[in-house]
């Protein structure tokens, strides 16, 4: 697996220089990036004059429209979070680029707002940011449940009202997707998608949330209040008859893109700080008691058999995934399992490195909170653990 990895990341330089020499420019300034980002909860203004924005613009979009060669597979997407996610995992979530409104986008769109939305980011001088909205106050878990209305005005616009909250990068988005319910009665059914840029009468945001973890990603509040969409601003638009589409599909297309590369990068932020325990403990920083190095040698070793475990998952989901299979219980258990293992590991490094665990800013510090947030968001643990326990019901009852 390491040797086609390495052939894998050999081929992407090749063909994409470009992208990837933006993205070493990005991991050479991130241990900076990611302590300013998480004592301030942004990103530097400035990094856009050393990191090109460009490049980021077009990551975790389709080839077909102009998209990265760098991320134009999961499989490359997986190794390429992997790599950053080896120095910091949190900074990646806030980066620019159309992030998780790509699937929803991708899958729902008509060929023309397709083009339309995915050249915006391609022509932008600067950062472009895309947001994805459809947890809302009442609880995320259960997206079917959306209280978020959009009512076909006699004109034939729609028009928005309610709120969603914990939105990344949902303050400095361009353009968001958002999720809301022509009639809350038809659970699923009754979901679409709307494309909504930023400055739209009736589209505001609330607050950015002070966060525990993940502070550079800036999750927003946003409401709509009376806010006009374009007819053609639905995604999926076709007319009288409305989308051909189911438009909570389209979510959960953003899920199945997002799962792997999200495990990955966790699963590179766990390799990334066993490295840096194992740095801590050949410094001399957990004492020279003779059993206490002995018992955190062996769970490091623990650790970094687990952490390989998970790669497996989270790249056997993504190679599953470029082959066009369903992968949605495959995404899941390699994103449950590799944060379940994050926060295990956080909290291993808490009590074999406890000054480390103690100092606000430090790695081990930042990691124990940022663990927790890779739990919850696109689906906390316990939802991916329901939903690996009723496929295996339903296996079993057939
Ligand atoms: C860093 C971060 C980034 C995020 N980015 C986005 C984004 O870009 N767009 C977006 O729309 N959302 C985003 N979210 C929101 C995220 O998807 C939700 O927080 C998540 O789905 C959980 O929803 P909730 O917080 O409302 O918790 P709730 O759904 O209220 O759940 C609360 C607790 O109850 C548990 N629970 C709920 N239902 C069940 C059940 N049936 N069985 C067992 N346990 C259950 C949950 O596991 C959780 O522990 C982000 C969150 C974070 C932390």
């Amino acid at each position: 697996m390491r040797t086609e990895l390495q052939a894998l990341a050999r081929r992407v330089r090749h063909e994409d220089p470009q992208g990837w020499q933006a993205v070493e420019a990005l991991v050479a300034e991130l241990p900076e990036i990611a302590r300013r980002g998480d004592a301030r909860g942004d990103l530097d203004a400035d990094l856009w004059d050393r990191v090109p924005a460009g490049v980021f613009n077009r990551i975790n979009m389709p080839p077909a429209y102009g998209g990265a060669a760098l991320t134009a597979t999961a499989l490359r997407r997986a190794m390429v979070f992997e790599h950053v996610g080896r120095v910091c995992p949190a900074v990646p979530i806030g980066l620019p680029g159309p992030g998780l409104s790509t699937p929803p986008v991708d899958a729902l769109g008509t060929p023309a707002q397709k083009q339309a939305y995915f050249d915006a980011f391609i022509a932008s001088p600067g950062p472009r940011w895309g947001a994805f909205a459809i947890t809302e106050p009442q609880g995320g878990s259960d997206a079917t449940a959306m209280r978020t209305v959009a009512r076909r005005s006699p004109d034939g616009d729609y028009v928005l009202d309610g709120q969603k909250c914990f939105i990344s990068s949902g303050a400095r988005a361009d353009a968001v997707v958002v999720f809301a319910t022509l009639d809350p009665a038809k659970g699923r059914f009754g979901v679409r998608a709307f494309w909504v840029d930023k400055g739209t009468p009736g589209f505001h945001v609330d607050r950015c949330e002070d966060m525990l973890g993940l502070r550079a990603s800036q999750l927003a509040a946003l409401s709509f209040t009376g806010c006009r969409v374009p007819a053609e601003r639905m995604l999926g638009h076709t007319g009288a008859r409305g989308p051909l589409i189911d438009a909570f599909a389209g979510a959960q297309s953003a899920w199945d893109y997002m799962r792997p590369a999200l495990a990955a990068g966790i699963n590179g932020a766990c390799l990334g700080l066993l490295e840096h325990a194992g740095d801590l403990l050949a410094q001399g920083e957990a004492g020279t008691d003779p059993r206490r190095l002995a018992a955190i040698r062996a769970g490091l070793d623990e650790f970094g058999a687990r952490v390989e475990a998970a790669r497996l998952l989270a790249l056997r989901a993504a190679w599953r995934f470029d082959r066009g299979e369903r992968i949605s219980p495959d995404a899941s258990m390699a994103k449950a399992h590799s944060s379940t293992l994050a926060m295990a590991l956080a909290l291993r490094l808490a009590a074999w490195f406890p000054e480390r665990a103690a100092r606000r800013g430090e790695r081990i510090e930042r990691f124990c909170r940022d663990a927790k947030g890779f739990d919850i968001l696109e689906g906390t643990g316990d939802m991916q653990r329901l939903m690996l326990a009723r496929a295996a019901e339903a296996r079993t009852a057939h």
